[in-house]
């Protein structure tokens, strides 16, 4: 090899390391750092073995010119020949392959012919060399370690050509070029690792934190169907089943503000079963109770407008606030249920019981100076007069 050929090799050496570093897997990179040694070289046939972590190296790409065999790298073809292990099975060093014992010693062995050579144990040389035909002579191995010492393979060429394509020694003068290759596969492999490496992560990355979105999103609306239970649960009344006082204050706070705010009707019902304490006397209080739960749920399926709001307002006192309707509606509204509620009897333990109901009715568009309670004493006020004026009796304030 002369100057201007070596010269050529190093020029040809710089693109190389350009272009390795744009490889875009390690498959078609491994497939370029072959083809370009064996170039370089001028060999027919290469090999690259990459370590195992079982400490041994295995074939990743097989390319040889005469034979027209090309595996493994980009190839579809695989490779079916056998792993090469560092270690014999006593444990010492495999230092009978070219190939491992040039791994092993960290060093580049170039062989003029192996036919030659009794250093080597090439058993397996000559039983592919018998099987394909083909003559294997001269040997350049080149191990790829990195500046940390970490062996990642072995580059192997074989059969290197003269001018006239006969089979001859690989020229001592390439051998360096080949080495600074090594080290350029070295540095675009390991480079490729951590691209892979930095891909492999971001994608980890991002389904843990898909995972994790999920799981908040779940937790979050698990905790809010809580919420709603939670919140649900403290608004009934345990004895009626049907919401409490706490419930009606906030309701009627939030109706009177909007009502206030869009000027509509606003009216009040405050319901109060007549004799009460007579049907606990007759009956028992479990019975009374039976029956309050029977009555509340009544009122309640009667004023079911999503807007109407039924509640017990304590003992067996009930309020229904009524949004958008006016005073004639409302007392015809309670008309209806104190009526129904006369005609009909109610379970409790096993008896029927009759009851009726007083209802006090009120009702405004609120303005400014317009107190919430103010209608509630008068809804009360008006409850009063239809429990003096004989119960079973609707009675409209103001009227
Ligand atoms: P009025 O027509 O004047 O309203 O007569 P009343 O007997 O209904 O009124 P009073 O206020 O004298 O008594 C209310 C009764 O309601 C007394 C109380 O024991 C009963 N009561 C209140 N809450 C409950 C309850 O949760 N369960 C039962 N069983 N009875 C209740
Ligand atoms: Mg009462
Ligand atoms: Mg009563």
């Amino acid at each position: 090899m002369n100057s201007t050929s070596i010269s050529n090799a190093y020029q040809r050496l710089i693109e190389i390391g350009l272009a390795l570093s744009g490889e875009e897997n390690t498959e078609s990179l491994l497939d370029s750092i072959l083809r370009e040694a064996k170039s370089l070289a001028n060999a027919d046939a290469g090999s690259l073995y990459l370590k195992t972590d079982t400490d041994s190296l295995r074939f990743a790409i097989v390319l040889n010119d005469s034979l027209n065999i090309c595996q493994g790298g980009v190839s579809s073809e695989p490779i079916s020949l056998p792993e090469v292990p560092l270690k014999n099975p006593d444990g010492s060093p495999n230092m009978a392959n070219i190939v491992s014992r040039s791994a092993i010693e960290g060093k580049t062995l170039r062989i003029d012919n192996v036919y030659e050579t009794t250093e080597f144990d090439l058993t397996g040389t000559r039983r592919f060399d018998s099987l394909t035909g083909y003559r294997s002579t001269s040997f350049l191995s080149l191990p790829m370690i990195t500046r940390n010492g970490t062996l990642l393979g072995v580059l192997q060429l074989l059969n290197a050509l003269d001018d006239n394509g006969e089979v001859t020694c690989f020229d001592p003068a390439i051998q360096p070029v080949i080495e600074a290759m090594a080290s350029l596969a070295c540095v675009a492999l390991q480079n490729r690792h951590l691209l892979d490496e930095q891909v492999r992560l971001k994608i980890e990355l991002e389904d843990e934190v898909t995972n994790r979105t999920r799981e908040l999103e779940t937790a979050l609306s698990e905790l809010s169907e809580a919420h709603t239970t939670l919140k649900e649960v403290t608004t009934i009344d345990p004895v009626t089943g049907i919401r409490n006082r706490q419930y009606f204050d906030q309701m009627y706070d939030q109706e009177w503000r909007r009502a206030l705010r869009q000027q509509y009707d606003v009216s009040l019902l405050l319901l109060d079963i007549d004799h009460f304490k007579k049907v606990n006397d007759t009956y028992g209080h479990l019975a009374g109770d039976a029956c309050l739960k029977a009555v509340a749920q009544e009122i309640n399926g009667m004023l079911n407008r999503p807007s109407d709001v039924v509640a017990r307002y304590g003992g067996e006192e009930f309020v229904v606030i009524l949004p958008y309707v006016s005073a004639n509606n409302a007392r015809h509204l309670a008309e209806q249920v104190r009526e129904k509620l006369a005609r009909q009897s109610y379970p409790g333990e096993g008896h029927k019981i009759n009851v009726t109901v007083s209802i006090g009715v009120a009702s405004i568009v609120p303005e400014e100076q317009d107190r919430p309670r103010d209608l509630l004493s008068r809804s009360d006020e008006a409850l009063y007069r239809a429990k003096s004026e004989g119960r079973n009796k609707v009675c409209v304030y103001g009227e």
